[in-house]
């Protein structure tokens, strides 16, 4: 049985901690460095459901995924948790997509993409979850 795990995440919660683990020095403006009380919002994403901001100094258009391995993912937040605690764990891909509710394809080369693609705060924190999760550094995918 698959529990309906992306529809039982709060989409606030989840936001707030992949903002936290994303950018654990805050959600700056990727040019120029300003933080979002410098920014308007700007839209929300149709699909990711996430903000966009636009900043007040360089109007760069910006969001939790710029600058991440999720750029471009059309993942909303729960999904991206959900996701990265998969692969953390050491799931299989076929898990990993059902939890999710994407591809197994789409999981597949989402997860090889991962490595180096994070950010490098959020790399070193996921590469040390992950060692202390699976008791070591081997892809398993
Ligand atoms: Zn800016």
């Amino acid at each position: 049985m698959i529990l309906p795990l992306a529809d039982l995440l709060d989409a606030h919660s989840s936001e707030r901690w992949l903002t936290q683990f994303l950018h654990p020095s805050g959600l700056r403006c990727p040019r120029c460095r300003a933080g979002t009380n410098e920014a308007r919002l700007f839209r929300r994403g149709r699909r990711t459901r996430l903000i966009d901001y636009r900043c007040n100094r360089c109007d760069t258009v910006y969001n939790l995924y710029t600058g991440t391995f999720f750029f471009r993912k059309q993942l909303n937040p729960q999904q991206a948790l959900l996701l990265l605690r998969g692969i953390q764990k050491g799931d299989s891909v076929m898990s990993i997509a059902m939890e999710v509710g994407v591809s197994r394809r789409s999981v597949y080369n989402l997860a090889r993409c991962l490595r180096g693609n994070l950010g490098h705060e959020a790399q070193a924190q996921f590469e040390l979850s992950r060692t202390r999760a699976t008791g070591c550094r081997d892809d398993l995918l």
